[in-house]
């Protein structure tokens, strides 16, 4: 059965990363994934958490932010500032952001500083945490290039690129890259973190209320990872393309 938007099960959704969205964020991005927005921005604190001072832990930090925008659903979403607290969900999201690039970021070579990457959603179809971590490293990359520029740093600490992409089964078929409407019928969900050299950050899979099998579970990593490959294809040519000057989105359709 063909999927609701035409694409192929193994096929992504067209992806593109406009940089340097936000102008007074050292590096940005307003990353797409079909219907799915979100701006990602990383930006340097000159300071480290309390608990890292108090422990005399050395080197850096990074830390996550996820929220959706009100706009970004149907319905219109409460901020949380008017709730009062962030919800569980996006705790979970911008814990998991976090982890994802702390993976791929070497903190001593950071120095004692922060960096601060916040992920706001400004339209949701579906792999929004994914979209924020593929986002979000490239926002890392071109943020770290102007640190370098500034001499602030004098290497990368970014040792590799990281993306994530979502898979799972939909009327018993495994598919990549789930948008909104496979997402809320889909058996399985999953999502799966993995770096540029093959190495797995982070996966989390759940039956939706069924379990699945092991079959299963290997043809949506097979899946998973030729997304991956082609993200990190996306974000590596985004990053040598952006500059400060030409805000021109670069974009795949795999
Ligand atoms: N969603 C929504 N409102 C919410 C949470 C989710 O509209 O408060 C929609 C949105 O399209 C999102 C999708 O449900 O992308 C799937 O949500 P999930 O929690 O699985 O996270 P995501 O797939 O975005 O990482």
């Amino acid at each position: 059965m063909p999927r609701n938007d035409g694409r192929k099960n193994d096929q992504l959704r067209p992806i593109s990363f406009t940089p340097n969205i936000a102008p007074h964020s050292t590096g940005s991005v307003l990353v797409a994934a079909g219907n799915t927005r979100v701006i990602c921005s990383a930006m340097i604190e000159e300071s480290i958490p309390n608990w890292m001072k108090f422990q005399k832990v050395p080197g850096g930090w990074l830390t996550a932010e996820y929220s959706m925008l009100p706009y970004s659903t149907l319905e219109r979403k409460q901020r949380d500032s008017a709730k009062g607290r962030i919800d569980g969900r996006s705790v979970e999201i911008q814990r998991l952001i976090g982890r994802s690039l702390r993976a791929v970021v070497d903190l001593d070579l950071l120095g004692p500083r922060t960096l601060c990457i916040d992920c706001d959603v400004l339209q949701a179809d579906g792999g929004t945490r994914t979209a924020s971590i593929t986002g979000a490293c490239v926002a890392a990359s071109l943020a770290v290039e102007k640190l370098i520029e500034k001499k602030l740093l004098t290497k990368s600490p970014i040792k590799q690129l990281v993306a994530a992409v979502s898979v799972g089964v939909v009327n018993g078929e495994p598919m990549l890259d789930l948008n909104y409407l496979e997402d809320k019928d889909a058996s399985v969900d999953m999502n799966l973190v993995m770096t540029a050299n093959g190495q797995f950050v982070e996966v989390q899979g759940s039956g939706e209320e069924q379990t699945f099998s092991e079959s299963e579970l290997a043809a949506m990593m097979t899946l998973g990872k030729k997304g991956i490959g082609e993200l990190i294809a996306a974000q590596r040519a985004a990053i040598s393309s952006a500059s400060a000057e030409t805000p021109e989105p670069v974009g795949l359709v795999f």
